[in-house]
């Protein structure tokens, strides 16, 4: 494992400092921004920009998400300590690191074959791990783990999955990018078993959510 030093905290702190000037409120959610390494997460010739708010490759074409994004995401959560949440696409394995930081129960799935074996390494040695780490499509969910208090989708769907809504706990939020060169922010929450509330925030640019028969290793 990588050191983590005080300029790496110092750097936090100004980061969640310039999330906060933009809008982000919920302190569990700035907590989290300066507490996780997010360098420990790129490779090592970025290091020296981790704390920017930038996205970054992190290979299979795929991006970690800027820490802006993945805090905005987070705090429309509003993640309790020990509520189970679904986090569709692992990638670097960020988000999901601030998520269990929070204190919630992480099942978190991959499509990328090279993405989901490199996150799955990392977390054996990293202190803020995920409960449940799977290779699969996520546009499925993850019905044998169901029902989550909330599912957050990390990559940009053209459509909202329906296995998602079905996955979700009546009083639960599922927060997901749609749209398909940008992406509208969208919470849905489960007000009954058949009653869906929807509300959209600003337009975001995510990488694609694969659909079931693309991008299969
Ligand atoms: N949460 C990640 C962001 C990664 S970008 C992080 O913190 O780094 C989005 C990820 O979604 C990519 O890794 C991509 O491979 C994955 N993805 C795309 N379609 C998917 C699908 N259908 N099921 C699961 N993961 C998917």
């Amino acid at each position: 494992m990588r050191n983590d030093t005080l300029k790496h905290k110092g750097l936090r702190n100004q980061l969640a400092q310039q999330l906060e000037e933009r809008g982000i409120q919920n302190e569990k959610v700035l907590d989290a921004v300066r507490a996780i390494p997010r360098h420990l997460f790129l490779d090592k010739t970025l290091e020296a920009h981790a704390y920017e708010d930038r996205a970054f490759p992190i290979g299979a074409e795929q991006t970690i998400s800027h820490p802006y994004t993945v805090a905005f995401q987070t705090e429309l959560l509003e993640v309790q300590s020990g509520m189970k949440i679904l986090e569709i696409g692992t990638g670097s394995g960020y988000q999901s690191a601030v998520l269990s930081y929070m204190g919630a129960e992480v099942y978190t799935v991959e499509r990328q074959l090279e993405l989901f074996r490199k996150a799955e390494i990392f977390f054996r040695t990293f202190q803020w791990k995920p409960k449940h780490i799977g290779y699969a499509d996520g546009c499925e969910g993850l019905s044998a783990h169901a029902p989550f208090d909330r599912i957050v989708v990390t990559a940009g769907a053209q459509d909202i999955p329906n296995p998602l809504l079905s996955q979700l706990s009546i009083g639960g939020i599922l927060v997901i990018p749609v749209g398909v060169t940008q992406q509208k922010m969208t919470v849905i929450e489960r007000k009954g078993l058949k009653e869906f509330h929807k509300t959209t925030y600003g337009d975001f640019q995510f990488v694609p959510l694969l659909n079931s028969t693309e991008g299969l290793s």
